[in-house]
């Protein structure tokens, strides 16, 4: 298939060398050039600004948010060009809200617009097994799903509407923030009865929260291993403010959330914004004067 992906930072520039290794055609478009050399040298057609991905009928985006999105994809002009029948595929973790006025924008081009948010780190970006929430026409998901196939081992579709993907994402990622806050603060604990929290988050990782995410998240906070960053703390911070919208925008109070978005943002704060999200443990040993 002839392809363009808009966005190589983190997850963007393995998904999009999953795509050709696959035997796609990819043309590929970064802000900051370098990011694309690599893949340039696997085989990849250079960009050299988004206009230029109207190139191709089908185009997947990777961005860091609503703002990236709308710079990208709406104010470069690139909607407008593409050719009428087109689908854009948005990967990137995005607001409810913008979803809905995206999903109206392509609409009134003629373009499809698929909502396909993933679950999954860098190393599973790289192994092509994210879990992709769809959402979007079902015939304009049918088309892509050649495409999803590549990237994930699971495409899980969440209705018509792109912006239920969305919500369905940001539900997903405020679990995660409050596994990783629970952790940071029960290691504080331990820490403070002079136990090492690496042998507690063992523990409690191998028996009664013996799940993927408790797993790779204890595993981080248990070495604090923070940098590299798999998911800044910045996007964190952005994923829980999102959450807390949507469901402002619905009447659903999330208290929780509300304790979490104050956590990252402290991180940040402190200096810690381009660590790992799972650094809140360095937050929660902060604030019991452990550092
Ligand atoms: P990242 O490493 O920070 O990459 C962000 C990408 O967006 C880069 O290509 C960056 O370009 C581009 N960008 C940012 N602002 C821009 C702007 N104003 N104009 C043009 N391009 C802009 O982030 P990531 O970790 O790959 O995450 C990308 C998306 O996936 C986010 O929505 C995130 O929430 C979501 N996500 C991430 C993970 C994860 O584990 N990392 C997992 C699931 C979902 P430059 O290279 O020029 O900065």
């Amino acid at each position: 298939m002839d392809i363009a992906f808009l966005g190589l930072g983190t997850m963007g520039a393995p998904m999009a060398r999953n795509l050709l290794k696959a035997g796609h055609t990819v043309h590929v478009w970064n802000r900051s050039p370098q990011a694309r050399e690599a893949l340039l040298q696997d085989g990849a057609h250079a960009c050299d600004a988004p206009l230029d991905a109207a190139v191709a009928p089908v185009v997947l985006s990777m961005l860091a948010d609503d703002a990236a999105v709308a710079e990208v994809i709406v104010d470069s002009g690139l909607l407008d060009a593409l050719p009428e029948g087109a689908v854009h595929v948005n990967l990137a973790t995005v607001s409810v809200a913008y979803a809905r006025a995206l999903a109206e924008r392509h609409a009134a081009r003629g373009v499809d617009y698929v909502a396909a948010p993933v679950v999954g780190r860098v190393d599973v970006a790289a192994a092509g097994k994210l879990n992709i929430l769809a959402g979007g026409k079902a015939a304009a998901i049918e088309r892509v799903q050649p495409l999803l196939d590549v990237l994930g081992a699971r495409t899980w579709r969440f209705g018509e509407a792109p912006e239920q993907a969305n919500a369905v994402k940001l539900a997903t990622n405020f679990c995660l923030a409050s596994a990783i806050g629970t952790m940071a603060e029960a290691s504080a604990l331990v820490r403070g009865h002079a136990v090492a929290p690496a042998d507690f988050l063992e523990m409690l990782t191998s028996t009664v929260f013996a799940a993927p995410a408790y797993q790779g998240y204890g595993g981080l906070i248990a070495r604090e291993q923070y940098t590299p960053a798999g998911f800044k703390m910045t996007l964190g911070l952005k994923d829980v403010r999102l959450a807390l919208t949507a469901g402002e925008a619905t009447q659903v109070p999330m208290p929780l959330a509300s304790t979490l978005r104050d956590g990252l943002l402290e991180g940040i704060a402190q200096g810690d914004g381009a660590l790992d999200w799972a650094a809140l443990a360095k937050v929660s040993a902060r604030r019991a004067g452990q550092q």
